[in-house]
């Protein structure tokens, strides 16, 4: 139940915290559940009939917001795992969206899709071969070796594995761009791949590389407005230029 009204107070008078979905919760949140209760154990609340008030211990702003959690976080060295791939690129709002899902492990691949039982089959489009993970269908599948080995250059850089792994490498490969380069670039790589898996998907249009190389050039393209002018995209265009 959801008492508009309650206060952390209330909440924490009705120990031990009872969960409505507590049978449904999996082992690894029953764990987290675990500690959750562990910590509030030592925790003591003021009785009061005023509202709560939420407020940062300490950071550069002591007012609670998102935002100032996210600063908080990010400058206490521990931020959260891809933040900055995230969101301080220059691609639009939805790939950033995009790039969030994934992130979060929550892409509609066909592994996913089995998994909730909206598919009956996980098996990857391409190489028919292995169930279409987020780690296939991005880094793993045959397809795709290719074309991180065409975008992030000289063969002595592993073959990514991950979202953070592609970024990371993407830093190696071009240390002089700087964050927000790095981030749209990655950003960019991940969508390209994501828009040309749907075409073969929906549309049966199975482009080659080449195809696809220009795809992520045209995007960069486009994304070029959206690059303040006090930041140069020179670097990243003589990067489009070498990838064909
Ligand atoms: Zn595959």
């Amino acid at each position: 139940m959801i008492r508009a009204a309650g206060s952390v107070s209330d909440a924490l008078a009705d120990r031990p915290l009872v969960l409505r979905t507590h049978d449904r919760v999996t082992d690894h949140a029953r764990v987290e559940l675990r500690v959750l209760h562990g910590a509030l154990d030592h925790l003591l609340a003021c009785s009061s009939t005023a509202d709560d008030e939420r407020s940062l211990a300490w950071g550069d702003a002591h007012q609670f917001s998102a935002g100032a959690v996210y600063r908080m976080l990010k400058s206490s060295g521990c931020g959260p795992p891809l933040h900055d791939l995230n969101w301080a690129g220059y691609a639009p709002l939805k790939v950033k969206v995009f790039v969030w899902i994934l992130r979060h492990g929550n892409t509609r691949t066909r592994a996913f899709l089995r998994h909730i039982g909206c598919l009956d089959t996980d098996v990857c489009p391409f190489c028919l071969r292995q169930p279409e993970t987020l780690a296939h269908l991005f880094f793993t599948c045959s397809r795709q070796r290719l074309f991180w080995r065409c975008t992030l250059g000289p063969r002595r850089c592993a073959l990514p594995t991950s979202a953070e792994a592609a970024w990371v490498s993407l830093q190696v490969s071009n240390p002089s761009w700087g964050v927000p380069l790095w981030s749209t670039v990655t950003s960019c790589l991940l969508w390209v791949i994501w828009k040309t898996r749907n075409r073969m998907v929906f549309d049966a249009v199975h482009l080659p590389l080449p195809a696809i190389l220009e795809q992520v050039i045209e995007h960069l393209r486009l994304w070029r407005a959206r690059v303040p002018s006090r930041v140069s995209f020179e670097s990243v265009e003589q990067w489009c230029a070498v990838l064909l």
